[in-house]
């Protein structure tokens, strides 16, 4: 029995699969918010609910081994053993990995969520049959991976992939002005994460004098005629096309999967491979663009292969 648990910035997401890759079982609840001892205490819950339920169905026999992986929006640092680039910002110089195991005496594996969407969607996703694939989530934060024939590639920072807090390319200069005006949580300014993210587009939109609680909602204004909305989306399409522009040009993958909360714009996959022609350093570019085929729910399968 493998465990897989997404921990995102407003939900965690536990899954349960038999080692056929059948899904048993799926719950998710809310994040706490800026609490690392509720969020700790959040994710020992799940896990011990889902065990009660697997043995309850005779899915687990009350002494067998399993498997629990989590996916979380950052990394395990390979020299402190301590969570970093975290921008669930709470976990940040936690000894996660630790604590959980104290709490349920069992080994866990951590990754970074984006490296569990990418293999996911690799392996039997979106990008099924692909050599290289670039995985990326925009949520509320925005995170990248690689997988290379199925592999992830971790990097030996443990920070492969890691495009979000590189700064935003080919701004023009109204854009850098107005860059200038937010500040990472990473301590930079300009960074793509604060462009990309869920947050990063309602604060951008707002400094355009938008009003919106979602970036759903922008979505929904340009939709009904919103021309202010219709031309922040057009630059937002801009900002992604320049930030994968900047990928493809190093990278050079089959496809890129995108993940999280606003993977489900759908105008995105239209629109993003036709501006980002002009940025990337080739005469033709067939890099396809691609939503996650498990939705928001690819980064827990990824957890649970790991
Ligand atoms: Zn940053």
């Amino acid at each position: 029995m493998r465990l897989g648990i997404d921990l995102g910035g407003t939900k965690i997401e536990i899954i349960a699969l038999l080692s056929s890759g059948k899904e048993v079982y799926r719950h998710r609840v809310d994040t706490p918010q800026g609490d690392y001892e509720q969020t700790l205490h959040a994710i020992v819950q799940l896990v011990e609910q889902t065990k009660i339920y697997l043995i309850g169905q005779n899915q687990l026999m009350p002494s067998e081994n399993i498997s629990i992986g989590i996916g979380i929006p950052g990394a395990v640092s390979l020299k402190t053993d301590l969570i970093k680039n975290a921008n669930s910002v709470c976990l940040i110089g936690k000894p996660l990995r630790e604590d959980l195991q104290t709490h349920l005496g069992h080994t866990i594996q951590i990754t970074n969520d984006a490296n569990c969407l990418t293999v996911s969607e690799a392996t039997d996703g979106a990008a099924a049959g692909c050599d290289v694939v670039f995985g990326v989530i925009i949520g509320t934060g925005t995170g990248g991976g690689i997988a290379i024939h199925q592999q992830v590639i971790a990097g030996v920072n443990a920070i492969a992939g890691e495009w979000g807090h590189n700064p935003m390319p080919w701004l023009a200069e109204e854009e850098l002005n107005e860059a200038k005006q937010v500040l990472c949580y990473c301590g930079q300014h300009n960074c793509i994460e604060t462009f990309l993210s869920g947050p990063g587009m309602l604060h951008r939109y707002r400094q355009k004098g938008g009003s919106a609680d979602s970036p759903q909602e922008i979505v929904a204004q340009a939709e009904s005629g919103n021309e202010l909305a219709e031309q922040f989306m057009r630059q937002y399409e801009s900002w992604l096309a320049r930030g994968l522009a900047s990928i493809i040009n190093i990278l050079d993958p089959d496809a890129i999967v995108l993940g999280g909360g606003l993977s489900n714009i759908e105008r995105l996959y239209q629109n993003v491979p036709g501006i980002w022609q002009q940025y990337v350093f080739s005469d033709q570019v067939s890099t396809r663009l691609l939503k996650a085929k498990y939705g928001d729910s690819s980064g827990v399968r990824g957890a649970a292969w790991l």
